[in-house]
């Protein structure tokens, strides 16, 4: 395995610095928290960006997930967020790809490709999150309809996304063979948002999702009535490596911070770069950081390989938020006072950081998938 980038990744690793150091940064400093950067995300599709893995038949960049990382962890750079935007349109996109039939494909991927359409990723719901099998929305199909009923919670892009992929219970009782994945468009009837969530260090693009007596289409069922529940933890094996290289781009944003500003603040008569317990902070903080690059690059390579990839997925996904945490409190620290101030970027990155330990099964949780793996060979 080569860890150095391919000439191509090189100049889409350019072309993504340019466009956030010219287009995203200013953009990003005026925009208000409810506000979704749409300017930004038609831009990406512009850029040949929004669907870089997906194939070019459909639109996409027919590139691979190892190019589609290094896009991501740069776009995360400058506290932007963009690289998460880019990552959760990521997930319908995926599953379409992977499950959808010829009709959806071709009805959404050139579109989301595009970036004329948004997409989100429906699971969770009250009482249904780390235990996703538990779900309570139903889907009752009557004729050629399916109607859903129910109610998710804190979904990314709600009530601003155009495509949403819901999961929902078509078998009662049978709990993760019960569950099935529907495409549910914008702007149909019964289909309703609620309150916005407020997640810390983030923009509130994260909204309740409502069914009330919403009738779809009875095409709109993705695979097989009973396949949802392996959809979304299909997509999720994947997003889990996507979430990595975003956690990634905000360690390095506030190490870079930090870094420089070690150099710059005073004390005892010296830069606190000087210091020794300052350098070793800066040394342990790198290292963290090469070394989540190092695995979410491998958990890349080898999906791009057709290879198994989930539990490594899973360590790069652990590994990725946990540094990124604990390399955003460090860049904190190292600002001291200053760094806990509004007026520095490093406490909002080290909010941002804590989300990614919940987000796409929480870290305890993929401890979960890593330790079924390790043990899989005994009980066979
Ligand atoms: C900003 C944000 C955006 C999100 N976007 C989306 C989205 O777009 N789509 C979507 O469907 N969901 C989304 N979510 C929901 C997210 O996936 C869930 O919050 C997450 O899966 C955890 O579920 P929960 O919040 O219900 O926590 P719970 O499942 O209630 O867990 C509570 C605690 O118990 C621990 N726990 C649970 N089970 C176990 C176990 N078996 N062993 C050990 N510990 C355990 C958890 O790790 C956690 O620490 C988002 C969440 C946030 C914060």
């Amino acid at each position: 395995m080569d860890y150095t980038l391919t000439e191509d990744q090189e100049q889409l690793r350019r072309l993504v610095e340019e466009f956030v150091a010219r287009d995203v940064k200013p953009y990003w400093e005026k925009l208000g928290y409810e506000d979704f950067p749409w300017p930004l995300f038609r831009q990406l599709g512009d850029l040949g960006l929004a669907a870089i893995p997906f194939p070019a038949e459909y639109g996409g960049g027919g590139l691979d997930y190892s190019s589609y990382i290094v896009v991501l962890e740069d776009l995360s750079r400058l506290g932007s967020h963009l690289g998460s935007v880019l990552s959760v349109h990521g997930l319908p996109q995926l599953i379409i790809n992977h499950f959808g039939t010829d009709a959806q494909k071709q009805k959404y991927l050139p579109a989301m490709a595009r970036a004329e359409l948004l997409g989100a990723f429906a699971l969770t719901e009250p009482h249904a999150g780390s235990d996703a099998a538990n779900i309570n929305t139903r889907a009752e199909l009557r004729g050629d309809k399916y109607i859903l009923r129910g109610q998710k919670i804190w979904i990314t892009h709600g009530g601003e996304a155009d495509v949403y992929i819901v999961m929902a219970v078509t078998e009662k009782g049978k709990g993760a063979k019960g569950v099935s994945s529907f495409i549910v468009e914008k702007g149909t009837p019964g289909l309703a948002f609620g309150k916005r969530e407020r997640p810390m260090g983030l923009p509130h693009h994260t909204r309740e999702v409502f069914f009330e007596d919403c009738e779809i289409p009875r095409g709109n069922l993705i695979g097989r009535e009973g396949d949802g529940f392996k959809v979304a933890m299909t997509a999720l094996d994947s997003g889990r490596i996507t979430v990595a290289a975003t956690s990634i781009g905000t360690a390095q944003e506030a190490f870079d911070h930090a870094l420089r500003y070690s150099t710059e603040r005073r004390a005892f008569g010296q830069a606190i770069s000087e210091f020794q317990g300052i350098q070793f902070m800066l040394a342990d903080m790198a290292a963290a950081i090469e070394a989540a690059r190092c695995v979410t690059r491998k958990a890349a390579w080898l999906r791009d390989r057709e290879l198994p990839f989930n539990a490594i997925a899973s360590m790069a996904k652990l590994l990725a938020t946990d540094s990124a945490m604990k390399v955003t409190t460090d860049a904190v620290q190292i600002y001291g006072g200053y760094g806990t101030s509004e007026d520095y970027p490093v406490q909002a990155l080290m909010r941002q950081a804590k989300i990614g330990q919940i987000v796409e099964g929480t870290n305890q949780i993929q401890r979960m998938i890593i330790a079924r793996e390790l043990l899989k060979k005994f009980k066979e």
